[in-house]
This record gives C-alpha cells, sequence and structure tokens, in this order.
C-alpha cells in the first residue's frame, strides 16, 4: 500500500495564538508518523504561512495554501502568486475547492491555469473534484469529475505527476454525510484509470503510471478513518472540521499509521 497522505484544510479560520498552538502539538506528536509512512500536509490561510516554514521547516510535515492566483504579478487585487507561497516555501495548494468554485464562480479553464502554474513553480495542486447531490442522484458523478479533470488534461496526462486528486462529493462536505466505502472506492479508481487511459491514449508512454495520489475528502472523522483509508484506491484524506481540534487531527493521523 502506498504512503497514505492526510490533508488539513483550515478554510478561514483561527488566529496567530489558534495556529502556533495547533502548529506546536501536531509537530510534538507527529514527527515520528511524517516521517515514516504518513505524509502530513497543512493547509491554512495565507498570512500563517510564515507560520508554518517556521514551525514545520525540516520536520518532515508539509504545508501550503488554499488557493492560488493564475497570474505571476499584476494589477490584481487581494490575488496572490505562486511565487509568493515558494517564498514561504510552500509544497501545496489546493485549487478547486467546491466552497471557492461556488462562491466565486471559478470555471474549469481557470482553475486548469492554476494547475499548470503551480507546476512550472514546483508547488503540488491538491485539486478538488467532485458532484453535487443532484448529479449523483441522476447518475452523472462519473460524467461530472471525468468533465472537471478533462481541462486539465488538455495540458497532457503527464501535468498529473505527483500532484492530489481530492475526491470531494459536494453533499459530503461539512454535511456529517460521507460517502460510503464503495462510492469512495470507485470513483478514486476511476479517476486513477481515466487519467492513466487518457495518457496511453495520447500516446504518453507504455506501462508507466501517472505518479499521483487520490485522496477522500468530506466528512471524514475520528470514527470513518480506519474504514475510508483501509481502501486501496484511496491515497489518504482531505479534512475539514477535523483539523480544527489538534487532537482530532492527530487521532486521524494516528489512524493512517496504522493502517
Ligand atoms: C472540505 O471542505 O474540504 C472538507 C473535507 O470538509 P469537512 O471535512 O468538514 O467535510
Amino acid at each position: 500500500m502506498s504512503k497514505k497522505i492526510i490533508i488539513a484544510n483550515l478554510k478561514m479560520h483561527g488566529s496567530s495564538s489558534f495556529y502556533e498552538d495547533l502548529f506546536a502539538q501536531v509537530k510534538s506528536t507527529q514527527k515520528h508518523i511524517a516521517v515514516s509512512d504518513v505524509e502530513i500536509v497543512m493547509c491554512i490561510p495565507y498570512p500563517y504561512l510564515f507560520l508554518a516554514e517556521k514551525f514545520f521547516a525540516h520536520s518532515g510535515i508539509s504545508w501550503g495554501s488554499q488557493n492560488v492566483a493564475k497570474d505571476l504579478a499584476g494589477p490584481f487585487t487581494g490575488e496572490v502568486s505562486v511565487t509568493m507561497l515558494t517564498d514561504f516555501a510552500s509544497q501545496y495548494a489546493i485549487i478547486g475547492h467546491s466552497e471557492r468554485s461556488t462562491a466565486y464562480c471559478e470555471s474549469d479553464l481557470n482553475i486548469a491555469e492554476k494547475f499548470k502554474r503551480l507546476k512550472e513553480h514546483n508547488v503540488r495542486p491538491i485539486l478538488c473534484v467532485g458532484e453535487t447531490f443532484i448529479e449523483r442522484e441522476a447518475g452523472m458523478e462519473k460524467k461530472v469529475v471525468q468533465a472537471q479533470l478533462e481541462t486539465i488534461l488538455s495540458n497532457g496526462s503527464e501535468i498529473f505527476a505527483d500532484s492530489v486528486i481530492a475526491y470531494e462529493p459536494i453533499w459530503a462536505i461539512g454535511s456529517d454525510m460521507a460517502a460510503s466505502p464503495e462510492q469512495a472506492q470507485n470513483m478514486c479508481s476511476f479517476i486513477k484509470d481515466f487519467i492513466h487511459s487518457e495518457g496511453k491514449q495520447s500516446g504518453n508512454n507504455d506501462q508507466k503510471k501517472i505518479p499521483l495520489k487520490v485522496v477522500y475528502g468530506g466528512s471524514v472523522n475520528e470514527k470513518n478513518t480506519l474504514q475510508l483509508l483501509s481502501l486501496d484506491e484511496v491515497d489518504g484524506a482531505l479534512i475539514g472540521r477535523c483539523s480544527l481540534s489538534a487532537d482530532k487531527f492527530i487521532q486521524i493521523c494516528n489512524l493512517a499509521h496504522q493502517i
């Protein structure tokens, strides 16, 4: 089984003292795990990236942002470029989260441009994809996710190398209604198969698979972690609410370590 990755999405929560406390707890209890078989990534609001660098540099724990601008510089009020992220040694950036695509009307094309920009600067994208409840009810979940991936695939399947795709059904986010193990396994497997088959079709290599991770996100907690992360197609989890509690987040990382 490949090394699991546990990603915290802290959204727009916290303060300096909150992050100092959270980072100190995660660092002190997770050091032994982070260097062995679970990768831990803390995706935090921009103003606290400097703190993450201060706490986590050389600890084996990674950090990153929850968005990035598609442009590198210019008159874009309120935006933050990838080079600003790398100034704080960010290794990851979440893009395409449904909370952003809904509230800020982000298009798939926009997300694809951000993905490319991150790759150009060696920041690993954590691309969120997933369907609404109505789309799942209509049996369209694979079609929807495929369309989200296709815009990025227009840059070639190799662009997905070393990136993370988070399957986050929109109905499962913040709802206490996590996907069933079967739903999570099926979609994570579909995503991998689709990207690999596109790679082959475009003549990109014989048998070599593109090294990427596909994780599940949506109401993951300390009770369902073992069940969801034991699935072989699920390479990790994206954690929202439970990352706000150091205790719960650490418990989830420990459970991932047991698998
Ligand atoms: C998220 O918003 O990315 C998420 C997974 O949230 P939660 O864990 O709270 O459902």
